[in-house]
């Protein structure tokens, strides 16, 4: 299993109004449609795109708001490099 991937990004100069400071990537064409992310998400803010990937399956998505940076998400999924978890301006 590869490391949380966090990182240092400065996107927003003002992150206290911000809900929350993280968001998830997921790489689409590397899902395999398991749906584990989706069923430990506590804030329910990723989907199955309605899209097959080159695989054939449908992949997870995030909605694009919401994310918590929790990171259970990255630890659940069985495929290596497809979710990265983005937190801004800490290093957890
Ligand atoms: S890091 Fe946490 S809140 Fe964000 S998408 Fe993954 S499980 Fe959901
Ligand atoms: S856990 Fe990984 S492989 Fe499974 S649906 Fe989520 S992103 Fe896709």
């Amino acid at each position: 299993m590869s490391e949380l991937n966090l990182e240092m990004v400065n996107e927003d100069p003002n992150p206290v109004k911000k809900k929350h400071n993280a968001r998830v990537e997921i790489d689409g064409e590397l899902c395999k449609e398991c749906l584990l992310c989706i069923e430990v998400c506590a804030p329910d803010v990723l989907k199955v795109s309605e899209s097959l990937n080159k695989m054939g399956y449908h992949p997870v998505e995030y909605i694009g708001d919401g994310c918590t940076g929790c990171g259970v998400c990255f630890y659940v999924c069985p495929e290596p490099g497809v979710i990265r978890v983005f937190k801004k301006n800490k290093v957890a």
